[in-house]
């Protein structure tokens, strides 16, 4: 029998930010390896190993969620009865949580249990995508995707656009400033115009948000910037393109846009729905519990069939 704090505690005890997952990967691959498991270990990335493990027949329920986590790596304690450390809530408390049900479910005598940990799904997703092109990806008709949702099932996913703006500046010194230009202020000007930009809203999804998450540039503080950059991350409710529209009117070319990752949000549906039918519904007690999507393979992380992949974070619940 699983202990399932003390297994979640040496999962978040791992170091595992996104770029550097080897370590815990193989500390899962080695666990499940023990319990019975055939598991496999593939790279998405030269040294970023995916975990995916099987029992004796194909994997037609696949329980999984990510290995990596945003840095920095706090290790586990608990206090008061809540593990606290870097991941606990997302996703190795999840993944412990679906090793110990996935066990149980093996003690029950339910075969055909997929177990598949990636890489990568804080960042661009790579994890996601090599296991989309793993052959047993054919064999799985339902991926039940952990993610914090406060324990409610998720009827959605808000999409997600990556993107970085870079400025160009003239460099000069500081005491003859009339000599350059900035790239920093300029780039604080387009910003302030993003951020007073007016986005999108969905009445399931509620309102794009827009979020600067790193600002870099110039090189001394007696130095005007040659060049400065800003990377953002928009939570979409619609497909990519309007948001893109809108970001380069108020862009206005004067920085310039490099697109890094778009996908679109996700509206799920529960395994009672009539799209599946001779599927339970999600809330009629015994498993599978599941949410899938009806809107096709290539870009949902459930549909029945042929792939499996996971989705960006931020979800919509009930
Ligand atoms: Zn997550």
């Amino acid at each position: 029998m699983i202990d399932l704090v003390s297994l979640a505690c040496d999962l978040v005890d791992v170091p595992s930010v996104s770029g550097a997952e080897a370590q815990v990967a193989r500390f899962v691959a080695s666990y499940l390896t023990d319990l019975g498991y055939r598991v496999e270990l593939f790279d998405a990335a030269p040294g970023r190993p995916n975990v995916l493990a099987t029992t004796d027949r194909p994997p037609r329920i696949v329980l999984s969620t990510h290995l990596d986590t945003v840095p920095p790596h706090t290790p586990a304690r608990i206090e008061d009865g809540v593990l606290y450390g870097r991941g606990a809530c997302d996703a190795k408390g999840i993944m412990a949580a679906q090793i110990a049900a996935a066990e149980r479910l093996r003690a029950e005598g339910v075969d055909g249990i997929g177990l598949l940990f990636v890489v990568d799904e804080e960042m661009g997703s790579v994890g996601a995508r090599a296991a989309n092109a793993h052959s047993l990806a054919r064999e799985c008709r339902w991926l039940i995707d952990g993610e914090p949702t406060e324990n409610r099932l998720a009827t959605g996913s808000k999409g997600s656009l990556r993107l970085t703006l870079r400025t160009a500046g003239v460099p000069a010194h500081s005491a003859y400033p009339e000599h350059g230009r900035s790239a920093i202020d300029a780039l604080l000007e387009v910003l302030g115009d993003v951020r007073r930009a007016t986005w999108p809203t969905d009445p399931v999804f509620g309102e794009t948000t827009v979020n600067i998450g790193v600002i870099a540039g110039g090189t001394r503080p007696n130095v005007v910037a040659a060049d400065a950059r800003a990377d953002l991350q928009i939570r979409l409710v619609t497909e990519p393109s309007p948001v893109k529209a809108l970001l380069e009117r108020a862009v206005r070319d004067r920085a310039r846009i490099d697109y890094l990752t778009a996908v679109p949000p996700l509206r799920l549906t529960t395994c009672g729905s009539p799209r599946f039918p001779g599927s339970r519904p999600a809330s009629s007690g015994s498993r599978p519990i599941s949410l899938t999507s009806p809107t096709g393979a290539r870009r949902c992380c459930s549909a029945p069939g042929r792939f499996w992949t996971r989705t960006p974070h931020t979800s919509a619940s009930p």
